[in-house]
């Protein structure tokens, strides 16, 4: 089924292909774009996040609150996931694991947004916190076409584009996740940079208390202790008033009441009033107790606490019934020039101002970082060509030296009966071949390799100048007392000229690592034996898109300390372990794409011209129906057959296929 994919893509007409890539884009535009707004929403301010955490959480009859450092950490993580996921989509970093990510965080939304859509447990879901309110309905609505692209894009995950190198990922991620935490705990500890909430700088509280134009502002309100109405004398009065407001005393951070005190001293001196705000509820007192305050307090309702500043306390200036300026409690201004310079310097700095702001600063290092990376992967892409392009030359100079020989290297059919045919049955049809093949004297070297037991026997009746002999394995060590072990020296005794090593089943079902390999091909080369010696990748390497580095390291790892001579003694054979007795044969073009890389590999290790003479055969689903297309590439120089070498005729149609 796979294998037919990877085939299938290759087939796919340029308009379908265009329409596949124009789709992904869309989709991953769409998804990720969106995932990156939301993320950077919440980074940009996390505690209106937070209070719509604790209306959640009051619908479903729990009493949390803002400033609880669980919802805040929840807040600061939801903010993390999002928008490192809507960048890993757009830059194609590790494309799998993001989009099955994608996938369960909308599905999860779009159950939570289904039930909130029902219920109506809040009026927003705040995914985009104050930037931008969407109604219920419109969450749900949006959350499903979501849902649906993510679903395509984790069947598509291949069809993303990397717009970074996998090597220097690593770069955009830190640099992303530290931005978006950074950005978060900045917030956190101040304001945010850019107030989308209601009272932001530059709300006419007079005006709106006049008109009612702006519902929210509107319906703010000040009461004295003794519940009279303040909020005109607020809003009317035309000097500074300072608002120190307190929606959450116990949990209000006192810890620099002594600038707080130093500013009401400041502002008796100027004669501007200065006012605590608390929630209906607090108690003031303990705060006096705290800090020693000798402010007037008025009451006023703690959304609108918790809106006029994003933090407990914090501080808003009116100026002539408008708000002028912001403090969080970190940051709180100690003179009259601090005063003047914190109101001019938010006056003039709009909250798109910030945001772009914001955008460079993050965008510019990542370009920069992009633009590394493709400097990086063009040289090496150009050195790559470069050497490939010299090894090529001296190949085609080599081969025209050979006087255009038809072919230099051997060709070869091997069969690899595996754990198949008893004594009796092995030698039949190892006589039936003979019979058949003398008859019919092959194009190519033919070898079958058999189990042990057989191997002696076989020899007997075969024609050796026809039919090669092989063995399926040989022992890691000379001799000695290793129970049950067959040795190379024992395989050559029998006749056998050939021995298959580092089979992907000896692999995977026997614990053959490659440095075990290697001590069982020097052996096997130190007896006088051929080495038929197995490279492959399994399915999910390639559907990484990792075989070639795959087989360079098989390669590497058994056979690269040989020398040249002693290599000229080694066939390859490539066999996709997804292809290998499974039905799924790799298409001609993938095994020539495989067989060429293997032959610029060994090249670049043992030199042009042993590249040029080695065999390198094909295993994995062989038959006398795909063969001729097989080895009609041009690096493909036969097969190794496993099912297909038990039947006589099957063995020969394949053997024929070099007619
Ligand atoms: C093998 O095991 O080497 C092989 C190629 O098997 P099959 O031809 O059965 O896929």
């Amino acid at each position: 089924m796979e294998t037919q994919q990877l085939a299938k893509v290759e087939r796919l007409s340029p308009l379908r292909r265009w329409g596949r890539f124009v789709l992904v884009r869309l989709c991953v535009l769409l998804v990720g774009g969106t995932f990156i707004v939301s993320g950077f929403s919440k980074a940009l301010d996390p505690q209106g996040m937070c209070l719509k955490l604790q209306a959640y959480a009051a619908a479903w009859g729990w009493h949390v609150s803002p400033d609880a450092l669980p919802v805040r950490t929840a807040t600061g993580l939801l903010a993390i996931l999002e928008f490192l996921l809507g960048i890993y989509l757009l830059l194609g970093i590790r494309r799998y694991f993001a989009t099955r990510f994608t996938l369960l965080l909308t599905l999860a939304l779009t159950l939570l947004t289904t039930y909130i859509y029902i219920y109506s447990p809040v009026a927003d879901c705040g995914c985009f916190g104050a930037i931008l309110t969407l109604s219920n309905g419109q969450t749900l609505a949006k959350n499903v076409v979501l849902l649906l692209c993510s679903l395509y894009l984790c069947f598509r995950s291949r069809d993303i584009r990397r717009l970074i190198s996998e090597k220097n990922q690593w770069g955009a991620s830190i640099w992303s996740f530290l931005f978006v935490c950074g950005l978060t705990l900045w917030t956190y500890h101040y304001l945010p940079r850019a107030d989308f909430a209601p009272f932001s700088v530059g709300t006419d509280l007079r005006k709106a208390l006049e008109t009612g134009q702006d519902e929210q502002v509107a319906s703010f309100y000040a009461l004295t202790a003794e519940g009279e109405d303040a909020t005109l004398a607020l809003a009317t009065d035309t000097g500074r008033t300072f608002l120190l407001t307190l929606p959450d005393i116990p949990r209000a951070d006192d810890g620099n009441n002594d600038r707080l005190n130093d500013l009401h001293d400041l502002c008796a001196d100027r004669h501007w009033q200065f006012y605590a705000l608390t929630a209906e509820g607090q108690d003031f007192s303990q705060w006096n107790d705290r800090t020693g305050a000798t402010y007037p307090v008025l009451v006023a309702d703690e959304s609108q606490l918790r809106a006029l500043a994003r933090s407990n306390p914090g501080l808003v200036m009116l100026h002539d019934g408008k708000v002028v300026a912001k403090w969080s409690c970190n940051n709180l201004p100690e003179t009259e020039t601090d005063i003047a310079a914190a109101e001019k310097q938010q006056k003039e700095q709009t909250r798109w101002d910030a945001i772009k702001h914001l955008a460079t600063l993050y965008l510019l290092p990542l370009i920069i970082w992009l633009l590394l990376d493709n400097l990086y992967v063009g040289s090496r892409f150009l050195k790559h060509w470069h050497i490939r392009r010299k090894i090529k030359l001296k190949i085609q100079t080599h081969k025209t030296t050979l006087n255009k020989q038809q072919s230099m290297r051997k060709k070869i059919v091997a069969g690899n009966w595996k754990m198949n045919k008893n004594l009796q049955e092995g030698v039949a049809l190892a006589k039936e071949l003979n019979e058949v093949l003398t008859a019919d004297r092959p194009n190519c070297g033919v070898v079958i390799c058999t189990p042990f037991i057989h191997l002696a026997t076989v020899s007997g009746v075969i024609d050796h100048s026809v039919i090669g002999l092989g063995a399926e394995n040989c022992a890691n060590k000379a001799s000695g007392a290793y129970t049950g072990e067959v040795s190379a020296e024992m395989v050559k005794s029998t006749g056998a000229e050939y021995v298959i090593l580092g089979h992907s089943e000896r692999r995977a079902y026997y614990g053959e690592t490659p440095e075990i390999l290697k001590e069982k091909v020097n052996l096997a080369l130190e007896n006088g034996l051929k080495v038929i010696f197995c490279i492959g990748e399994v399915l999910e390497e390639r559907e990484a898109g990792k075989q070639n580095e795959v087989v360079k390291a098989q390669l590497e790892g058994s056979l690269f300390d040989l020398t040249a001579e002693q290599f000229a003694n080694v066939v390859l054979a490539y066999e996709p372990v997804w292809a290998i007795g499974t039905g799924k044969t790799a298409t001609a073009d993938q095994a020539e794409e495989m067989h060429a890389f293997i032959r610029t590999t060994i090249a670049e290790k043992f030199g042009a011209e042993a590249a040029e003479n080695t065999t390198i055969l094909y295993g994995g689903s062989c038959k006398p129906s795909n063969a001729r297309e097989l080895f009609a590439k041009p690096d493909v120089d036969g097969g190794l057959i496993g099912g297909a070498s038990l039947k006589a005729p099957d063995f020969k149609g394949i053997i024929d296929a070099w007619k």
